[in-house]
């Protein structure tokens, strides 16, 4: 797929001055519940509509899904308050509804990206159709299936196309329900520099206090906007009730957003070099994140030392880690004086730790 700047087009008509926000709950649950939060959203920078109508549930047993007559409340949110609409979409019958009730924006769920049968059923489905499309990243921290998702739309003759970026999943726990892993939607960013790219920090996120943030960064990063699960009662939510906020605060959140200036010479510089310096501020952290688990793997490796009672300094295998970082670095481009000060420092830190462990 060559990178046509087209690709932002569909996007550009919206002629917003302020990143796309689609907002909305995770599921249609009543016609009484939809038409409230739609109100709520009306008249504000919300653009589209979102709620899901077929839910992907992980285990069965959960809520899944009002199913099509969801699809009739939410052309009466269009024909209330304005708003596009916008739902998930799994399969072939799904599309055909979608299309059947004029749905304005489908997307396709991490769970069916992560499956290139699905995503080509979707992808025939939709042919021949003006629709925008929005393909989340797959489940899984694999950026090639997600830009297989891509292209399989794309070479489906889906003009107006849009990724969702809602973080990955991990076997390790961390504070996010799905690790944002930024380095993977900078990289699409850097390969389809045209391709609109929205954060939904919900499902990264998985709960309500750490959505801004991820909001903030997001913009930082210059996605192109968001998409915030959003219900009258949270609390109550039949799906996903920890992560969604309320309408009004989304729209206070929007307000205390920063969102850079898109365009003139000069900001066309600044934005630019903010980019890079968001994607070093990740780069970082994830520098950070890394030297701390190493620590913690020094520090379970001093305990078995103290208990077998082994020295601390073991020279062969620090020469070994030296030497094969300093050839592993300049295979990258890494100055070997500059692994070398760097190696070093963490193997004294890591003496210091396990000296700790030792004698304590
Ligand atoms: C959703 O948007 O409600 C949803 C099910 O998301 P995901 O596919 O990202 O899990
Ligand atoms: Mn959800």
């Amino acid at each position: 797929m060559e990178n046509s700047p087209k690709l932002k087009k569909w996007l550009n008509e919206f002629k917003l001055n302020h990143p796309l926000v689609i907002a909305g709950p995770c599921s249609a649950e009543t016609e009484v519940q939809v038409l409230k939060i739609a109100n709520e959203l009306k008249n504000t920078d919300v653009t589209a509509f979102r709620a899901g109508i077929w839910k992907p549930r992980t285990r069965p047993g959960n809520f899944e899904g009002v199913g099509a007559i969801g699809l009739k409340w939410l052309q009466k949110v269009k024909s209330e308050t304005g708003l596009l609409t916008c739902t998930e979409v799994a399969n072939r019958v799904h599309v055909r509804l979608a299309l059947e009730h004029d749905i304005d924006i489908l997307w396709i769920g991490a769970r069916s990206t992560v499956s290139p049968f699905i995503v080509q059923e979707i992808a025939d489905a939709l042919k021949g159709t003006n629709k925008i499309v929005l393909i989340k990243n797959p489940v899984n921290p694999d950026l090639a299936l997600w830009l297989g998702g891509i292209e399989r739309l794309y070479s489906s003759d889906i003009k107006k196309l849009g990724v969702i970026h809602r973080g990955f999943s991990t076997y390790e726990q961390t504070k996010y329900r799905n690790n944002p892993e930024w380095q993977i939607p900078i990289e699409l960013q850097n390969k389809f520099p045209d391709l609109p790219l929205i954060c939904d920090p919900s499902h990264i996120a998985g709960r309500r206090d750490i959505i801004q943030d991820l909001c903030q960064t997001a913009l930082d990063l210059n996605f192109d906007g968001l998409m915030v699960e959003t219900h009258v009662d949270p609390n109550n939510a039949w799906s996903d009730a920890k992560q969604q906020i309320k309408p009004s605060v989304l729209i206070k959140m929007m307000k205390n957003l920063k969102i850079r200036e898109l365009s003139g010479r000069d900001a066309k510089f600044k934005n630019k070099l903010s980019t890079y310096r968001a994607q070093i501020d990740v780069l970082d952290a994830n520098i950070l994140d890394n030297l701390s688990k190493r620590m913690k793997v020094v520090n379970k490796i001093g305990t078995i030392k103290k208990n077998h009672n082994v020295s601390v300094l073991q020279s062969k295998r620090w020469n070994e880690i030296l030497e094969k970082m300093i050839l592993n670095g300049e295979s990258v481009g890494l100055n070997e004086e500059f692994i070398s000060k760097i190696f070093k420092a963490i193997h004294q830190e890591s003496i210091n730790e396990q000296d700790k462990v030792i004698n304590s």
